[in-house]
């Protein structure tokens, strides 16, 4: 679940994210009353099962039933970990279509909320792993192999990132560009590492640990610049990961 509204006095609109369909907005009746069939599977960011019959003609789904399948208690305990959990949910709001579905996405977002319910590790640093697996999944995968204009090898040294082409760009490559980013050496190589670690199947967890923490401090701003880039607005919880 990743929004929730008001409908009527009595029921709401849920915004749910699933591993099948993608993102669905369905129609809970009763939604609002206490002890409807719901329970408590109405809140936002719980890992549910429901149950809806489908309008194929673009209408709302029907929720018929729905069970809890994972509660985040551990968010309700740390302020960091909630924000991250919410800006999770409105990336996962935002950054998908209805009925396109995104099984990677899905499970990228669920091990996340997993993380950050058991605290444990950084929020901030655990977002950012989340953030690059949509990316990858969604076709925004950041280059950091070479110059995207001419394709000469990155070298050691800052190297500056070009958000409309999505990678890093060569000193004479830069002039053509519209928007780009200067990032340490330790920054994009942490994030090129951490892309890397995402494809073999891992976290990243390693990657983060060896990292500066000056590496991983620059790596959230890029990070909120390249999705406020592509989407053209910048996501409303973005600024807590940028602290
Ligand atoms: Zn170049």
């Amino acid at each position: 679940m990743v929004r929730v509204s008001d409908w009527s006095e009595t029921s709401r609109i849920a915004t749910l994210f699933t591993r099948e369909h993608g993102k669905l907005r369905a129609l809970a009746k009763g939604g609002r009353r206490l002890r409807s069939p719901f329970e408590s599977s109405l809140d936002l960011l719980n890992h549910d099962r429901m149950v809806l019959i489908r309008k194929n003609s673009g209408g709302l789904h029907l929720l018929t039933e729905a069970s809890q399948l994972g509660r985040f208690q551990g968010l309700a305990r740390d302020y960091q970990a909630l924000n991250g959990a919410y800006l999770v949910a409105e990336l996962l709001g935002d950054w998908t279509e209805e009925n396109d579905p995104h099984p990677v996405v899905f499970d990228a977002a669920l091990g996340c909320l997993r993380d950050l319910d058991s605290g444990s590790w950084n929020p901030r640093d655990r977002v950012v792993v989340f953030e690059l697996a949509l990316l990858v999944d969604l076709g925004y995968r950041p280059e950091f192999g070479g110059c995207v204009g001419c394709g000469k090898k990155a070298e050691k040294g800052p190297a500056a990132f070009a958000f409309g082409s999505g990678g890093l760009v060569c000193r004479e490559c830069r002039r053509d560009q519209r928007g780009w980013r200067e990032l340490p050496e330790a920054c994009w190589k942490l994030a090129r590492d951490l892309v890397a670690a995402l494809e073999a199947g891992r976290d990243g967890r390693t990657e983060f640990s060896e990292a500066a923490e000056s590496a991983r401090r620059e790596v959230r701003p890029w990070l909120g610049e390249y999705l406020s880039w592509i989407r053209g607005r910048r996501p409303r919880l973005m600024g807590w990961q940028e602290e």
